[in-house]
């Protein structure tokens, strides 16, 4: 059985925590959607109708209610309504970058004995033939990458199956994203041609294969035809190199893979991913090879990041080339994204055209990727959802990189 949200679970075994305490069922496995109709009297025969017509109406459909659910008898909406909501977590803040970016920054409900309520942050990429959304896995991060701005932020826990599929729903609500909605000159935000999530990464905050269940039980939902319908070839997990469980999801969830790669020699790896330590590069790529369904037409992706004088050289590009050698790959090479206190600095562009020219002439297409939302703290490795937040003075570093940076992108 999935993992359940664990207000459901508490629920479950208690009965509802107070008289105005409701739990959500949005983003839901089937199989606590079964264990939730059952408790509230559906008879085992009329569990596949109804299970297929609520799961039609909350992921085909975007239902944030059950009134609307015409299709569903009265007294069985009334009983859910009783019981439970369809309520997303609560939108903080919603950030707009000057390249149509958007990040969401998310509350989550209290649990158990947290003393405050959970954040987390989520992007979305509009680009020209697809829309791209970036979803986080945990709240904070074990892993301390030295360039990254998650790493700075302590693991607070593990998000649930049902809080992963909620950030698609919820991107899906904001920018209209479900049939029917409303056209901008209705009342809708985004434009028709910007709407649509086509894929989801794994790329927000968190390691994903650290929370292996509730990612591979939120990817179910999330690819099951009869819902959200992502296919699996639109999904791609990015881990900083887990080796042991990469095998198991790539048979388990199959989704596409992308390695935070960054470093080939593991003296430079360990200091920039530590987990280098404990899976060091020659074990990652043993892996990475025997990933299940590897093909041409399934390549995994090789994330590294281009950091000014400590693995930008020429030789690191070769040396980067020769240990893919053999693999169905492709190379994305990311501009630094800076943060407030790094102490990294990005490579100068041209630096990052000579890199990307000799991992072009290997053969790799279109290997840098072009840095999205660093205007509002959205771009890779920049997400951090601390409420302590920034000072003045960490404001006003972000202002002055972000200016060097835009010099830089033109
Ligand atoms: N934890 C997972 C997924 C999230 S990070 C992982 O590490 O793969 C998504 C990508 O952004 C990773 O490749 C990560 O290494 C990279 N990244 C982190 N910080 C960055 C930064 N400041 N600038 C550019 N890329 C960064
Ligand atoms: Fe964690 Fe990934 Fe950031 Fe490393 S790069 S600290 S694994 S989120």
């Amino acid at each position: 059985m999935q993992t359940m949200d664990t207000n459901l679970e508490v629920e479950a075994r208690r009965g509802p925590l107070s008289a105005a305490f409701k739990p959500s069922l949005a983003g839901i496995g089937r199989h606590e959607l079964a264990a939730v109709l059952k408790r509230i009297g559906v008879a085992d025969r009329q569990l596949p109708m109804r299970i297929g017509q609520l799961w039609s109406w909350l992921y085909a459909r975007g239902a944030t209610s059950f009134d609307c659910m015409s299709d569903v008898a009265k007294e069985l909406r009334s009983a859910l309504a009783q019981a439970y909501t369809l309520e997303r977590p609560q939108t903080v803040s919603e950030q707009l970058s000057v390249d149509g970016t958007r990040k969401w920054l998310l509350r989550l409900p209290i649990r158990g004995h947290e003393k405050r309520a959970p954040e987390i942050e989520t992007v979305y990429i509009p680009e020209a033939n697809r829309g791209t959304l970036c979803i986080s896995s945990q709240v904070g991060c074990t892993l301390s990458c030295s360039f990254c701005h998650t790493g700075t932020q302590r693991l607070v826990r593990n998000l649930e199956a049902p809080e992963i599929v909620a950030q698609i729903l919820l991107a899906r609500d904001r920018i209209g994203d479900w049939p029917g909605a409303l056209a901008p000159r209705d009342g809708g935000l985004v434009p028709e041609g910007e709407r649509k999530i086509t894929n989801i990464v794994l790329m927000g905050m968190g390691e994903p294969l650290y929370n292996f269940d509730n990612v591979k039980a939120a990817m179910a939902v999330t690819a099951d035809g009869a819902g959200l319908a992502l296919s699996r070839r639109r999904i791609t997990l990015s881990t900083s190199g887990v080796v042991p469980e990469i095998p198991r999801w790539g048979k388990e969830a199959g989704t596409m893979l992308a390695i935070s790669l960054h470093a080939v020699r593991d003296e430079l790896r360990d200091r920039l991913v530590p987990l280098n330590k404990k899976y060091p590069i020659a074990e990652l790529m043993a892996a990475c090879r025997a990933y299940p369904g590897l093909s041409n037409a399934r390549r995994i992706t090789f994330e590294y990041v281009m950091l000014k004088g400590v693995n930008d050289s020429l030789a690191d590009a070769r040396a980067l080339i020769r240990l893919l050698a053999g693999i169905p790959a492709k190379i994305n090479l990311i501009p630094f994204n800076p943060w407030p206190g790094t102490a990294h600095e990005c490579s100068d562009w041209e630096q990052i055209e000579r890199f990307a020219e000799v991992v072009n002439r290997a053969g790799y297409a279109s290997p840098v990727r072009a840095p999205r939302g660093r205007d509002i703290m959205a771009a890779c490795g920049q997400l951090r959802s601390n409420s302590l937040k920034l000072s003045a003075r960490e404001r006003k570093l972000t202002g002055g990189s972000e200016r060097a940076v835009r010099r830089q992108d033109t």
